[in-house]
């Protein structure tokens, strides 16, 4: 059964809107020890929608999604992607954040 798997992060700031991303939810099984990010994942930022991809890199961790990621994904998780940016802006909707 897939779960989804919360992991706290160094705090940085989302590449678009600027605001910090402490936390990503990612698909997986759930483990009792937090576990970092891969290079590669995705996450989106609740603040503005934006894909996001760990990049691993010093500083800058996160990075937004470029076409050929977009591309490189396959059927079923762009549409999982797409949902969550959508989900989320409902959400910002009826929070007013
Ligand atoms: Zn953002």
């Amino acid at each position: 059964m897939g779960g989804q798997l919360t992991v706290r992060l160094a705090p940085q700031a989302c590449p678009k809107c600027a605001r910090t991303i402490d936390a990503a939810s990612l698909p997986g099984p759930k483990f009792d020890e937090p576990i970092a990010p891969m290079p590669g994942d995705l996450t989106v930022c609740v603040y503005c929608s934006a894909i996001l991809v760990y990049a691993a890199g010093p500083g800058a961790p996160w990075r937004l999604i470029d076409l050929r990621d977009w591309m490189a994904l396959d059927r079923v998780t762009r549409a999982k992607l797409t949902m969550m940016a959508e989900a989320l802006k409902k959400y910002r909707g009826w929070t007013k954040l």
